[in-house]
């Protein structure tokens, strides 16, 4: 199994560059926050909780985000690897993912790190706002508020790959075909 987490700040292209790495390596993407919002429409019990969260750019509690994610998982026994897609988003997740992808004789690959600076980052969510509807990109507030949250809960993730000698860094700046370039050069 191919297991890969797309890491980086919100806005950093986690998302638009899943969408070719599933197909080029035929991987299931499982992003946390498309699960929360596909909870949130269907308005279940798990979309009412995070939606209180997501609202305030915080993140939704990890035991509810691990067991989500875990399940996600066990839904795809076909899957020949995951792109995993904003989780892990603290430290707690990351140990709880390694336990749990070992208690299926699983690993992580490696962890490809988008790195894009701030202005860059607000840019782009507002831009985004437009077009996604997500009531967390339309507020400069909570989007800040999303980015010190990466940085002081998230951020800290990268050393745990890096310890395992699974960190990659790449450039998150440039057309979406150079970005692409270099996740597939750091692949491998
Ligand atoms: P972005 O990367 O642009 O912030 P996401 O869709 O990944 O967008 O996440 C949106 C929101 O969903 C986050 O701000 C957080 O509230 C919640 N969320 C997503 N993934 C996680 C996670 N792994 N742990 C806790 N909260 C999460």
């Amino acid at each position: 199994m191919r297991n890969l987490v797309l890491f980086g700040p919100p806005g950093a292209g986690k998302g638009t560059q899943s969408a070719f790495l599933v197909d080029h390596y035929n991987l299931v993407h499982l992003s946390t926050g498309d699960v929360f919002r596909f909870n949130i429409k269907g308005e279940t019990q798990l979309g009412k909780l995070a939606q209180s969260y997501m609202d305030k750019g915080e993140l939704v509690p990890d035991a509810v985000t691990i067991s989500m994610l875990q399940q996600e998982v066990e839904n795809r026994p076909d899957a020949n690897g995951f792109i995993f897609d904003g989780f892990p988003r603290t430290t707690a997740q990351a140990q709880a993912l390694d336990q749990f992808l070992e208690g299926r004789g699983d690993s992580i690959e490696c962890m490809l790190s988008l790195e894009v600076e701030v202005e860059e980052l607000k840019k782009r969510l507002l831009a985004r706002a437009a077009t996604s509807g997500r009531a967390d990109d339309a507020d400069i507030d909570v989007i800040q508020k999303r980015i010190d949250v990466y940085n002081s809960e998230t951020a800290p993730v990268a050393h745990f790959y890096k310890t395992a000698g699974k960190f990659k860094s790449i450039d998150g700046h440039g057309s979406l075909g150079d970005i692409t370039g270099r996740l597939v050069d750091a692949i491998g």
